[in-house]
Formats: C-alpha cells, structure tokens, sequence
C-alpha cells in the first residue's frame, strides 16, 4: 500500500488536478462517504497490512518476478524488463485489488459483496475472494457479455457467484455498472461494491491505486537488486481504466526521471469510428462518478468503444491518468487490434509467454519509442493470455487462408 504522495495524491475531494471527485446520486451518498471517512484508517492498520501482505504472498503468490528479457532486449534495442503480473493467481493483477477490498468490506461488517464485469476477469477476482471468505457474491454482467464470454461465466458460478445479466442499453459493461449502482442503492447497509479499476467517486480511484501499488513496490527492490538502481528509463503500461498502470507507475511518481508511458487501445484505427483510443479522442465530462476523459458526442452521450481486448473496451479513464496525461507527467500511445496481435505472437515466439491481449497493447508499441541501447525499459505484464486464445486462434486460421 503506497504512501501518497502530494503532487500526484488527491485532495480531500478526490481531485488530481481537473479530475476525480464524487459525481453521484444522493441515495448513494451514505455508502461512498462511510468508504471514504475509513478507508484510510482501515488500510493503514497493522492488523490490516499484515493479512494483505499474508495474502498477497501465500494465496496470490507474490513477490512476482521482475524478468530481464534477453532475445527481446536485443530485438528492440534496449534493456527491457517485465513485471510478471500474469504470473498472479487468476491470471492477472486484478486480484490484488479484489483481496484489499475483500478485506476492508470485512473490517465494515459487510456481508453481501456486488461487482460489475464486462469481460468478466473483474467478475472471476471477485468470485475468488468471496469464496475465499464465505461471503455472498452478485456479479452484473451485460446480457451481450455473458454470450461472448461463457468460460468466465462459468468460473464465476463454480466460485459460487451469481452472474445477473443487465438488459438494458446495449447490454454491456456500463449497463452492468447502473446495475450494481442500483442494487448497491437498495441495500446500502449489508452490501459492499467492489469496482476493479481506478474508476468511480472518491475514493475508490486512490483506494484501488493503493491496492495496485504494491506491483511498484515490489519493482523498486527488483530493479535495485537487479541492477544497482531503483529507477528505471521507463515504465510502460496498457490502460483500460488503468489499475494496472496505477500500480506500475504509483512509487514512482515523484521520480520524474522515470518516464511514465500508457497505451491505449486504437482498435480498428484511432480515427476510424471503433476505438477506445479515451484519452486521445475524449474530452473532460463525468462517467461513473468521476470527472475525467471520456469519449462522448457534442450532446455528452458517451460513444460506444471498440477494442479486441474487453479488458480496454472502455469509453473513460481514471481520473488520475487524465491528470498525469493532462499535467505532461505520462506519454500516451495507442496499439490497433492488428497491432497488439501481432505483438501477442511475437513475445510468445520471442520469450515464451503468451500475454492478454489488453498487456499485448503494451508491448506493440515499443519498437516506435526510438529506445536507445542503454535505455531501462519495465513492461508491466498485466495478465496471461490463456482467456483469449480463441481470438489468437481465429487470427491464425484467418492468416493462413489469407495466404
Ligand atoms: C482488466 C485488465 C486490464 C485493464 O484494466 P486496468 O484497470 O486498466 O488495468 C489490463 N490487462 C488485463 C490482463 C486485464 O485483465
């Protein structure tokens, strides 16, 4: 859990900078301001700290490895390194998130836990921990999402969750998050809402990034042990709503040596209608509960994203990547679908690890950063490919008619 530091930290109100804050109905007020007066009291608990770090360690199999890439390093040029997240249980970094907040809804008498999911990898880390703890499980789900996405459907239910389709709009992610909003809103006492990303009202942006930072934490001692020096040239992250590359990018903040780089997904082009290119393409308005960047039309309807990755297919981002984006502290670049497959095979031939499509944005693009030999490159590995492998599959079928 980080220590918060104040250039990058929200103020009392949740803003990093323009973004953040808590844009949400009345009815919901009690809910976020009872998290919000004990969140940090909560997680700053030696009781707390030690059954997390107990958790993080024997459940979910941290420290996880800091990876010096040789055949990749010589491909691209420079030293690249990967922080294993893939390597957590569950197949990615979400689940660091799922165990802090399984724990703190503990430590608030909650009984009963609801999540939203789109792809479902939030749906299954949630699943997990409130098997984990006996605890009751409701996770939304778009009714289009639960078609696409039958293996983690499944997961969920054997985990002993009950997936609830939402079938309002176009039956997708933000249809599952009114869905939770409202249950949440009817049973404000027994109930505790787990977001999976740097998204929503204060605080659950700074309360999850506090979660993630631990994947920060860890690099600081890897790299140092590594190679004498904390910092590296560069941390590289994908972003959807960025947990991620909150994590990644968290104890390094202040060290404005280190260059903090987010890659979001350009689906079928930046500017060809289907993307979810947020930053780039978005302007500042209010979605989930927090002013940030989102890609919304001239009447402030939000436009539908497109990306190959569900885990990116996300019209907003958190409100403190827009700061960081905003303030000139994080570069932005985008990977096409196209691109992150292509990149998706290449690490698997190169280092044999097969990525998530979303970490695969990550490393697409980092042939266009012009590294230099010396340069010190981490790639926060977000999570394992094993959930897309039809999708790479189909690619390689597709190809090989082509030819
Ligand atoms: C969900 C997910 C993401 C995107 O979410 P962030 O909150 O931006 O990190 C990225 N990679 C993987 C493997 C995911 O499952």
């Amino acid at each position: 859990m980080g220590e918060s530091n104040k250039k990058y930290a929200p103020d009392e109100q949740g803003y990093f900078g323009d973004f953040g804050g808590a844009f949400i109905p009345e009815m919901l007020h009690a809910n976020v301001e009872n998290i919000r007066q004990q969140y940090l009291d909560i997680i700053g608990d030696p009781s707390f700290k030690k059954e997390y770090d107990d958790l993080l360690k024997h459940y979910v199999g941290r420290p996880t490895p800091l990876y010096f890439a040789k055949r990749m390093s010589k491909e691209i040029g420079a030293q690249i390194y990967f922080k294993r997240e893939d390597l957590c249980h569950t197949g990615a970094h979400k689940v660091n998130n799922t165990i802090g907040q399984i724990l703190l809804a503990q430590r608030l008498n909650k009984k009963r836990i609801i999540a939203e999911t789109g792809a479902g990898q939030h749906g299954v880390a949630t699943a997990t921990v409130c098997a984990l703890m006996g605890l009751e499980c409701i996770v939304y789900m778009g009714e289009v999402d639960i078609a696409r996405q039958a293996p983690n459907v499944q997961r969920m239910k054997m985990l002993g969750a009950t997936v609830r389709p939402a079938l309002s709009g176009s039956r997708t992610l933000k249809d599952a998050t009114n869905e939770a909003i409202r249950d949440w809103i009817n049973n404000p006492t027994d109930t505790h809402y787990i977001i999976g990303s740097v998204v929503g009202p204060h605080p659950y942006p700074d309360m999850v990034a506090r979660f993630q930072a631990v994947i920060s934490e860890e690099m600081k001692w890897q790299m140092k042990e590594m190679t004498g020096n904390e910092n590296p040239d560069y941390i590289v992250a994908c972003v959807g709503g960025g947990s991620n590359a909150a994590g990644a990018f968290y104890h390094y903040l202040n060290d404005e040596d280190v260059k903090l780089v987010l890659v979001e997904a350009a689906g079928e082009g930046i500017h060809s209608g289907k993307s979810a290119a947020t930053s780039i393409l978005g302007s500042q308005g209010v979605i989930h509960g927090s002013m940030t960047l989102l890609m919304q039309d001239e009447y402030g309807q939000i436009v539908e994203p497109h990306s190959i990755s569900a885990g990116l297919d996300y019209p907003g981002i958190g409100p403190l990547h827009a700061h960081l984006i905003k303030s000139g502290r994080a570069e932005v670049y985008a990977a096409t679908d196209a691109q992150a497959i292509e990149a998706a095979y290449h690490l698997t031939k190169t280092e044999g690890i097969i990525p998530a499509l979303e970490t695969a944005h990550a490393l697409a693009i980092l042939k266009d950063m012009n590294l230099k030999e010396k340069d010190k490159v981490i790639v926060n590995l977000s999570g394992r490919g094993d959930k897309d492998l039809n999708t790479y599959m189909e690619y390689e079928t597709k190809n090989i008619s082509d030819e």
